[in-house]
């Protein structure tokens, strides 16, 4: 019975959250003394597709359909719950992104599995139990879940565990899935895609800002500093709510989940609720004018200052250091 992993491509190619997922999947896959069996739905060569096989897939199998091409997490579990059924995978291993977070849920109800969302560790086999990690109370604590059904589904937290590099045996097949019009009950009429930035979760260093920064006409100098550095931007959520950063940047309880090598906060107070989105990144960095603010509790190195000073500072001294002067 093969682990199956679930991969999504941006742009042609994997991101690192896949080839987290797949080694993760490859390590499960130990553990059951079985194989790794990576599923895709984008028509994507078979060279970049067997590339998955340097972190440990055994097999890449490609469902292409048009229906496929825009994302509706119930067909996508639909579809993933046939492929295991084909297949006779009982364990399904997700990135915890965006679409994993939609889709494994929507999967565990159809496959009657059990369900850890946001895996931190590798799992543990007590008899047929496996026993995984995971953080609980927005990161504040550390839970050990245990899964006692047949049927299994991880979703992995990017970042928590770090992919391993293995010989690649990998192969390449195509699988049919028959899919009906009405398996989908999402009609999609525009697709919007951000272009030209550094993905959020894929990030090393994430420049945020929160309501501290006073209007989105001041975001030119946290855009500038997220340039110099090769950084993505993100907010707190009360600016992405009143629309001066898209939501797609919120990061958070309530939004995106972070856990970059480096993680600068300007003018961010440091609620809970922000904290749990962003404090498993290996660096934080605050600047607030509150010297009383919750975020230095948090951080590694804190300014206490004016971000309207301090930022634009530090961007001249970011391109003079880069510049070698
Ligand atoms: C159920 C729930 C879920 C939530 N989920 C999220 C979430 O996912 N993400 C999230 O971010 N929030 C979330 N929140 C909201 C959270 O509780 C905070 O309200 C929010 O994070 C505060 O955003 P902020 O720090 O940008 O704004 P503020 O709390 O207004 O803080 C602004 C900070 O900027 C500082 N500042 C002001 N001017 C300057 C200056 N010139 N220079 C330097 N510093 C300055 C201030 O000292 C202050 O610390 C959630 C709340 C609830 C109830």
């Amino acid at each position: 019975m093969p682990v199956l992993v679930f991969a999504e491509s941006a742009n042609g190619t994997f991101k690192k959250s896949n080839f987290e997922a797949v080694s993760y999947g490859a390590r499960v896959a130990a553990l059951l003394n079985t194989e790794t069996f990576v599923i895709d739905f984008e028509n994507l060569s078979d060279d970049v597709l067997k590339s998955l096989g340097d972190y440990g897939a055994t097999k890449v199998y490609r469902v292409t359909n048009d229906a496929l091409k825009n994302f509706d997490a119930g067909l996508h579990a639909k579809v993933l719950n046939d492929v295991a059924q084909k297949l006779n995978a009982t364990t399904v291993i997700f990135s915890f992104n965006y679409s994993g977070k939609a889709i494994a849920p929507v999967l565990a109800a159809k496959m009657n599995a059990g369900y850890v969302a946001g895996a931190i560790d590798i799992p543990v086999m007590e008899g047929s139990t496996m026993k995984i990690r995971k953080n609980v109370f927005s990161g504040k604590a550390i839970a050990l879940y245990a899964i006692h059904s047949d049927n299994k589904i991880i979703a992995l937290t990017p970042n928590t565990v770090a992919p391993e590099k293995t010989e690649n045996k990998c192969s390449v097949e195509n699988l049919e899935i028959a899919i009906k019009a009405t398996d989908s009950k999402v009609k999609v009429k525009e697709v919007v895609k951000a272009s030209g930035k550094i993905t959020l979760s894929d990030a090393d260093i994430v420049v945020s800002a929160g309501r501290g920064l006073k209007g989105p006409e001041n975001w030119g100098m946290v855009e500038e500093m997220a340039n110099i550095l090769g950084a993505a931007t993100a907010c707190s959520r009360p600016v992405a709510d009143i629309h001066w950063r898209p939501h797609e940047e919120h990061v958070g309880q309530t939004g995106l989940t972070v856990r970059p090598n480096l993680y600068i906060a300007l003018g961010i107070s440091g609620a809970i609720q922000h904290l749990a989105g962003v404090n498993g990144s290996k660096v934080i960095v605050v600047i607030n004018k509150d010297p009383e603010a919750p975020f230095f509790k948090a951080a590694d190195y804190g300014i206490v200052g004016d971000v309207f000073e301090v930022v634009p500072k530090l961007n001249e001294a970011f391109k003079r250091f880069k510049a070698g002067a």
